[in-house]
């Protein structure tokens, strides 16, 4: 069956038709990281969706060029450079090292480019951009030197959010980059400088000045990317303002629809609350490490959930993720006992055949391709436990793994155990083994005290990093 995806767009689920078919290229542009602050688990729910989707359509033979931006000007890193009394680039770059270290803790794949706002190469693109949009009239400088589009000459204006086009009429200029649908208006594209932006200055053919922060990724996206791209993601709450502005200003300068397919992804929400500061819920990749979870594991419980039904994270929710690769792990262990490492795993074929892709190209359903995978867990499992599955088949399990986890990237990387650890680990085997369960229960509490766990299983002694309280 045909990949399929909800576009936000034309709210249906569309079959996904490439530009290029024949070369089986698929252009992805995401909006990345507002570098003013450390990204936290809700922004990189969307990451992961967005790393979800391209390995996807690798595993099913597109070739992806993905661009996501880091915007490193806005209203947000400009007033967090001047509270922390930095230049903004001195500002931005702990955020940007930040993003990236805990974009690898989760194993979320580098995209192809990531074009920064501050980029002269793009403000030179966003101020042609603008030139272009001001001669076909859809944009005009005002008397506070800033250049704002004005909505009501777009004639698609409101169309991604789904607003009523008959009624609506702006309410007037609106010069930050964030508003909601109550105050929808002319907004800025270039923000003249006032003494608030510090260092944040252009020349511009408007007088000094800033760009506005929609602006950027229509400059960012057709620069590299060209006029037409297949796919444009990014989180809910960027459906307006953000890439309402980007369509009316990259559609306003080329004349041509600039995105086939708009993917968004839904929130995040804390123990089933909207996650904020002020409810002391707010987490960060190194808050969720700090409780002794790993990037792997939050990996899990971020992918888990379909990106667009909303994701609750708990704690419960992270016990879950441990436990459940915890299971990958035994079953690839066993797998890997039976196969005897003997066969040329990739000349077979496995029987579990499509179903694990299959699911993936209904709009990216992760929960039936994870069912499909914890029931052929438990199937070959249960073939193991009878004696049933030979090593070839357990080969071809293991295969058929690898294809998938070039999707999941769930294996552990077998983080090797500390030495002191691996004493009281052994030590508790043995103790186990002379049935003096009194000391094995105490060389349990000592691991416990390290930060580890052990699991008594079918196959023995298993360690594993103790979850968070
Ligand atoms: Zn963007």
């Amino acid at each position: 069956m045909a990949i399929r995806f909800f576009n936000t767009y034309s709210r249906k689920i569309e079959e996904l038709a490439p530009r290029d078919l024949k070369s089986r290229k698929i252009e992805i542009y995401t909006c990345g990281p507002t570098v003013y602050s450390r990204a936290h688990v809700g922004n990189f729910r969307a990451y992961i969706f967005e790393d979800l989707l391209q390995r996807h359509l690798e595993a099913r033979g597109f070739k992806i060029h993905r661009v996501m931006n880091i915007t490193d000007v806005d209203d947000k890193t400009i007033r967090g450079a001047r509270e922390a009394k930095v230049p903004l680039q001195k500002f931005t770059q702990q955020f940007k090292d930040a993003f990236f270290q805990d974009a690898d803790s989760l194993r979320i794949k580098r995209a192809d480019d990531y074009p920064a706002a501050t980029d002269q190469r793009y403000i030179d693109t966003m101020v042609s951009m603008i030139d272009v949009l001001i001669s076909k009239g859809l944009a005009y400088q005002a008397d506070d030197k800033s250049v704002y589009y004005r909505i009501n000459k777009f004639p698609n204006y409101g169309k991604l959010a789904h607003f009523n086009l008959d009624e609506l009429r702006s309410t007037g200029r609106v010069k930050h980059d964030d508003y909601d649908k109550e105050h929808i208006g002319e907004f800025a594209l270039w923000k003249s400088w006032d003494e608030e932006d510090g260092d944040a200055k252009w020349d511009s053919p408007w007088g000094p000045g800033r760009p506005g922060w929609h602006i950027e990724c229509s400059a960012m996206a057709t620069a590299l990317l060209g006029d037409q791209i297949d796919i444009h993601c990014g989180g809910v709450d960027n459906i307006f303002p953000h890439h309402e502005a980007e369509i009316a200003q990259t559609e306003g300068v080329t004349g041509k629809q600039f995105v086939r397919m708009w993917l968004h992804c839904a929130h995040l929400l804390v123990d089933g609350q909207k996650m904020a500061k002020s409810l002391g819920n707010f987490y960060t990749v190194p808050d969720v490490l700090e409780k002794s979870y790993t990037g792997r594991e939050l990996r899990y419980a971020l992918i888990r959930v379909n990106y667009r039904t909303q994701l609750n994270f708990t704690w419960d929710g992270m016990k879950e993720a441990r436990e459940s690769l915890g299971r990958i792990d035994d079953w690839l262990e066993r797998l890997g006992e039976v196969a005897g490492g003997k066969i040329d795993s990739s000349k077979l074929d496995s029987k579990f055949g499509h179903e694990f892709d299959d699911a993936l190209d209904d709009d990216l359903n992760i929960s039936a391709a994870l069912g499909f995978l914890f029931e052929t867990i438990r199937e070959t499992n249960r073939a193991m436990d009878e004696n049933k599955l030979d090593a070839k088949a357990a080969a071809a399990s293991l295969n058929w793994w690898s294809r998938i986890n070039q999707v999941l990237d769930f294996e552990s990387d077998g983080a090797a155990l500390p030495e002191e650890v691996k004493k009281l680990a052994k030590a508790r085997a043995q103790a186990r083994l002379a049935k003096d369960f009194r000391k094995s229960d105490e060389l349990r509490d000592k691991l416990n005290a390290l930060g580890w766990e052990a699991r008594d299983t079918k196959n023995g002694q298993k360690i594993t990093r103790r979850a968070g309280a």
